[in-house]
């Protein structure tokens, strides 16, 4: 059975180049409202100067640094004013983003590099080593430079009237690369998501023509999320600035700036993942601000679940704020179901309806059998909004698709129901998501293995006492003469710290396996552990 959008098929199809498609905003606001600020200096750039560094910035790629068709530039910095800028620079030259998670270390960096090639690496001024050595460690010859020196450029090239312009080179959109995103998918290490210029730009209107992208004009928006993950990609860098709102640019996540700046750049829409949710919930802080009742109206909760009574907890608090999930992952652009504001007969326990054009099955991971109304099953997708596959991996790419290639299955399961929503009841494929974070077991479990003192390793995700995270959890076969302690703090050392060993290791005899020798990952990650048994 296929399930389809309540809202219909997507009505215009962006087959350009996404740079274009966003020029060709039909939402027109005055050129001198803010596009970014920059919530702790207060600094702006305004929607005409945006456009104009754009075109700039985009020649400057070429004369200076020589960015041509398929070449990437690697971002490794937190959220500035100007990311938008240089995103929509990169695809005007038919170049392609690489976004990384900020808090990666050395290692976990070279990995990425290594596999998408940079020509070019932008690095956040504290993060200049760890960029530097990641190239090394990947053997690349490539160009760093600093994100005050590329802000600078930009600062520069919009007061430079006899810059060089560049507009968005044509291309056909449903092939071009736009974006090497990188996520571990159902299994396996972090792999890189080619998200075509279609893929991005289509998940924008799939958005739009619901309710859940007409973000209206005078609302603004708070980009406290990370614009390296897809989420806050698609939400700050493309949806605000398509629907031309303001969006006040977190660097980093302070929740009492963040309370404060609500107040202060009157923040009416905020996208979060469920731990902040929660903070609004119960966090003392929040008392102190009673004005954020006043301008905060719509939150939109994404990228791991959360329950109705959190939800509750926070909406009441905060004056029955409108708070709605959405659901998707890196490699559906993301958003593949959503709710509108204000939406009759939203159940805030499901992530809402399929977005326009993307189809739906629920498969039975047993049987392989559809399932129907009100039954469990694997959700599988398709639509404009589907990635292209892994760089460079076909094997990975060929195993996330069906046999016929034509719906990506995305190794959670779902119920929906007569009314059209979706609930995600489980998840079956490997993937922790700690606080919204990725993390790909099977790379802690080959970085334990890699100490001398450890002869077998699982992990898996466990949740932390409030419901709203996973942490990650190492099952560990230890050598007689090994000191536990010592193998947890030796590995906390080697990796970002949201890939930690929060939930604790857990020594064991034997690692369970299925006769194949897959781990049994649902066995352990269901079994109550006793406290004490936890180091
Ligand atoms: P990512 O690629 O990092 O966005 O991770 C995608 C995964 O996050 C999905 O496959 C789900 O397991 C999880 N996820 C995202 N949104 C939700 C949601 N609203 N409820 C439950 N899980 C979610």
């Amino acid at each position: 059975m296929i399930f389809t959008s309540p809202w219909g098929p997507l009505k215009n199809w962006p087959k350009r180049n996404g740079a274009q498609y966003m020029v060709d905003s039909p939402f027109r606001e005055s050129l001198d409202r803010p596009a970014f600020i920059d919530a702790p200096t207060g600094e702006v750039i305004t929607i005409r100067e945006q456009r104009t560094a754009i075109r700039r910035l985009a020649a400057r790629f070429q004369d200076e640094y020589d960015l041509k068709k398929d070449d990437v530039v690697l971002l490794f910095g937190f959220n500035t004013i100007h990311t938008h800028t240089i995103h929509m620079a990169t695809l005007s030259v038919l170049a392609v983003v690489s976004p990384a998670n900020i808090m990666y270390n050395a290692s976990e960096l070279a990995h990425q590099a290594s596999v998408v090639q940079p020509k070019l690496v932008i690095a956040a001024d504290n993060k200049l080593d760890i960029a530097r050595e990641a190239i090394r460690h990947a053997k690349i010859d490539t160009t760093v430079v600093s994100y005050s020196q590329m802000q600078n450029e930009i600062r520069h090239l919009i007061h430079n009237p006899s810059a060089r312009e560049q507009a968005p080179i044509d291309c056909d959109g449903t092939t071009q690369h736009a974006y090497y995103c990188f996520s571990s998918g159902t299994s396996g290490l972090p792999k890189g998501v080619i998200t075509t210029h279609l893929n991005i730009a289509s998940n924008i209107g799939q958005q739009v023509e619901t309710n859940s992208g007409m973000i209206r004009e005078l609302h603004v928006f708070g980009a406290v999320l990370p614009m390296s993950h897809i989420y806050g990609l698609n939400s700050f860098v493309w949806l605000s600035q398509y629907r031309q709102v303001t969006c006040v640019v977190f660097p980093s996540f302070d929740f009492e700036m963040l309370l404060q700046s609500i107040v202060k750049y009157r923040i009416s829409m905020l996208a979060l993942v469920p731990p902040i949710i929660l903070l609004f919930a119960k966090h003392p802080l929040v008392a102190k601000y009673p004005d954020i009742k006043k301008y905060l109206k719509f939150v939109k909760s994404g990228a791991a679940p959360i329950s109705s009574s959190t939800i509750d907890l926070a909406s009441s608090r905060l004056g029955n704020l409108d708070i709605t999930q959405g659901y998707g992952l890196t490699e559906t652009s993301p958003v593949t179901h959503t709710t509108g504001w204000d939406e009759k007969g939203y159940d805030n326990s499901t992530v809402g309806w399929l977005v326009p054009s993307c189809e739906a099955r629920l498969v039975d991971p047993d049987t392989g059998k559809d399932v129907g109304y009100n039954e469990r099953g694997e959700l599988w997708v398709r639509g404009p909004n589907i990635m292209a596959g892994y760089l460079k991996d076909e094997k990975s790419t060929k195993n996330t698709f069906s046999d016929d290639g034509e719906w990506f299955k995305t190794g959670d399961v779902a119920v929906v129901d007569k009314s059209g929503q979706f609930q995600i009841v489980d998840r079956i494929k490997e993937l922790i998501k700690s606080k919204g974070h990725q993390v790909a077991p099977a790379e802690l479990e080959a970085i334990l293995l890699s100490h001398p003192k450890v002869s077998d390793a699982a992990v898996v995700g466990v949740r932390d006492e409030d419901g709203v995270t996973e942490l990650p959890r190492a099952y560990a076969v230890l050598h007689a003469d090994a000191n536990p302690r010592d193998v947890l703090s030796w590995f906390n050392k080697k990796v970002s710290k949201h890939k930690r060993f929060w939930g604790g290791m857990v020594v064991v005899d034997a690692i369970p396996k299925s006769p194949s020798g897959k781990i049994l990952r649902r066995f352990l990650r269901d079994k109550k552990e006793e406290p004490k048994n936890v180091i």
